[in-house]
């Protein structure tokens, strides 16, 4: 089933007398399950593409329909009711909580869900062990690699159950074998039927996604399954 329907979004940017049309006319389909790379140079848009996508913000025309509701006229609060339900956030630069430990990073979310502790720490360990860091949870960020970090950051958007997860440039900050390493999550998460979306500007990263879909000047400029899908043994 169709997750994702954006009909010719637009997006400007108003900078003083100049109007930057960061999104022109942009239409993606994309299904329950999908694992798409989104790629174009920088300024291409995919930022403010992603941005709209995870209801961050909202398109200055057309429409956008997430999960059958039309989001693209929402309020602001309407729009944060939507995100803390359908959307889990990956980031480059991890965007963990440094005084608190692993456990309570990924249990976060869940104090706004309106879960009890004990809930909370049982669900958050579950979905730490989940992401192979089951002995990790007392640690605090800075006592983690990189990967590591990574991985809590990936467990705490997938504790609500969210039905995207949105990962921006999610490699960025890591060196190539813990790339593969979460890439490897990645793909253990798609065959568990989440869909999942990602910026990348690397190519090697890109073709672990079943979908490119290329940005340029704010327009579509290809669409394409990738044939070259990397398997793991
Ligand atoms: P990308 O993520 O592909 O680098 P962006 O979506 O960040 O592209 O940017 C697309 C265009 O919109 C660029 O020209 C950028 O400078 C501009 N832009 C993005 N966000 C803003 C903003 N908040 N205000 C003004 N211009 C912006
Ligand atoms: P990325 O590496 O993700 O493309 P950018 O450096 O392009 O990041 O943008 C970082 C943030 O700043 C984004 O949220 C984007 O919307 C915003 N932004 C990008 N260009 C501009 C701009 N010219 N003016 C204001 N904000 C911008």
């Amino acid at each position: 089933s169709t997750i994702i329907e954006t009909h010719d979004i637009s997006r400007m940017y108003h900078m003083g007398s100049e109007t930057i049309h960061a999104l022109k006319s942009v239409s993606i389909v994309i299904q329950k399950g999908e694992y798409v790379a989104f790629m174009g140079p920088s300024g291409s848009g995919k930022s403010t593409l992603m941005n709209i996508i995870g209801c961050l913000d909202t398109p200055s025309g057309g429409r956008y329909i997430l999960n059958g509701k039309d989001v693209s006229n929402m309020t602001d609060n309407e729009l944060a009711e939507v995100r803390n339900k359908e959307i889990g956030f990956v980031f480059q630069t991890f965007n963990l909580l440094p005084r608190q430990s692993a456990l309570e990073n990924v249990a976060l979310p869940l104090i706004y869900a309106g879960y009890g502790k004990s809930a909370r720490e049982e669900r958050a360990q579950r979905v730490l062990e989940s992401v192979g860091l089951g002995n990790r949870g007392k640690h605090k960020p800075n006592e983690l690699s990189g990967g590591q970090r990574q991985r809590v950051a990936i467990a705490r958007a997938l504790i609500n159950d969210p039905s995207i997860i949105l990962a921006d440039e999610p490699t960025g900050n890591l060196d190539t074998k813990t790339s593969y390493e979460i890439m490897e999550l990645f793909e253990n998460l798609h065959a568990k039927g989440n869909t999942i979306i990602m910026v990348t500007h690397e190519e090697d990263i890109a073709k672990y996604a079943h979908r490119i879909v290329r940005l340029r000047d704010g327009l579509v400029e290809s669409d394409t399954l990738n044939d070259n899908i990397t398997s793991f043994a």
